[in-house]
């Protein structure tokens, strides 16, 4: 199905990316306003804020509600932001444009359940306001699609795609693994639909978000949607992943827009396989370490020691045999086989110690 689209019209500036930011969550009135007030400050045009949390299990801040309304209103008539909060039923919609919410944001644990989307997009029938999807938690885009195609019958026209990542059981470097092919695929089905990145929410840990933001804007993203604290480690939610507004205003002025025009699309293409390939390397890399970590508890268990010379012997060998009928040095495959026997060693030692 075509979706009918039409621009989705926000603030931005020449020189840097559209950008939304603000706090995982609206948690008091003061950090609200403070965390606003600095972003304004910086040159930001649109302000995110949860004002409803989706929480893995009950206990967490599950955000202040109707309560927190007020005080994103005060943002706009302060700031001049425009104001965006996560909805995920038809009343948090009544309550968010009763309030004047600019834009809204759908949450991945949303996008994922059709009959939450179906009963969205009824709600919003007859109304004009940018409505941004997140991707479902499981990496399905059809699913994805579907959400948005549910939107768009309802008469939404203004509307965009957030690629924040997909959950998966394993112990890994990201919270949500970027899986890029997903959102460059959702591109190239609906060219014309606007993709930001949620570098927050991919990366988990505040460290990763400026490698993200910059491998989203290498990938050609139409923008960002990033947590930013006036206290993060103080935060309710996310704390680990948010930033002040400085430090956000220091990544984004040290992103580099690529003119996708001067590099030839060839070697774009081409680099983008690499970034996918060494994102798989990662990935694999990770998942052999967690058997590390198994085969570390398992010689606890049965007193065994960590290091067993034939056993690397042998994966030396084999590797070597591999790497050689593949047009490898076999001094290259022994290096990087070598190293990764040293980490698997040290966090064989680490459970083993335990
Ligand atoms: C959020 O943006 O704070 C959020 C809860 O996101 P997601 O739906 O991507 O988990
Ligand atoms: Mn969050």
């Amino acid at each position: 199905m075509e979706l009918d689209l039409q621009p989705l019209n926000l603030p931005s500036d020449n020189e840097r990316p559209f950008v939304i930011a603000g706090p995982c969550s609206a948690e008091t009135e003061e950090q609200v306003m403070n965390t606003a007030r600095q972003l304004a400050m910086k040159g930001c045009h649109n302000f995110r804020a949860g004002v409803w949390k989706p929480r893995t299990k009950p206990g967490g801040f599950e955000g202040n509600g109707e309560k927190a309304l007020p005080w994103m209103k005060k943002v706009k008539e302060e700031t001049h932001m425009l104001i965006s909060t996560e909805v995920a039923t038809p009343e948090h919609v009544e309550l968010a444009l009763k309030y004047d919410m600019d834009i809204l944001w759908i949450g991945a644990r949303t996008t994922a359940n059709p009959f939450a989307m179906q009963a969205l997009a009824d709600s919003l029938k007859g109304v004009d306001v940018p409505v941004f999807v997140k991707n479902p938690v499981n990496p399905d885009l059809e699913l994805w699609i579907g959400a948005l195609e549910r939107l768009n019958q309802a008469g939404v026209k203004r509307l965009g795609a957030i690629h924040r990542g997909f959950s998966s059981y394993e112990q890994k470097i990201y919270r949500n693994a970027p899986m890029w092919q997903i959102p460059i695929e959702l591109h190239r089905r609906i060219p014309n639909l606007p993709i930001i990145s949620d570098p927050s929410h991919i990366g988990g840990r505040r460290e990763l978000i400026a490698p993200l933001c910059q491998q989203a804007m290498d990938l050609g993203f139409d923008g960002l949607i990033v947590e930013s604290h006036c206290d993060p480690d103080k935060a309710w939610s996310d704390a680990k992943q948010q930033v002040t507004p400085d430090v956000l205003d220091y990544i984004l002025a040290l992103l580099i827009i690529r003119d996708e025009h001067v590099t030839t699309e060839g070697i774009s293409q081409l680099r983008k396989q690499i970034d996918e390939l060494d994102n798989q390397l990662m990935d694999l890399l990770a998942k052999r370490m967690n058997v590390c970590r198994e085969i570390g508890r398992y010689k606890k268990e049965h007193n065994m020691t960590v290091l067993q010379a034939s056993r690397y012997n042998e994966i030396l060998e084999k590797r070597g045999v591999q790497g050689s009928l593949t047009g490898m040095a076999p001094e290259f495959v022994a290096k990087v086989f070598e190293s990764i026997h040293e980490e698997s060693v040290r966090q064989q030692i680490e459970i083993v110690n335990k």
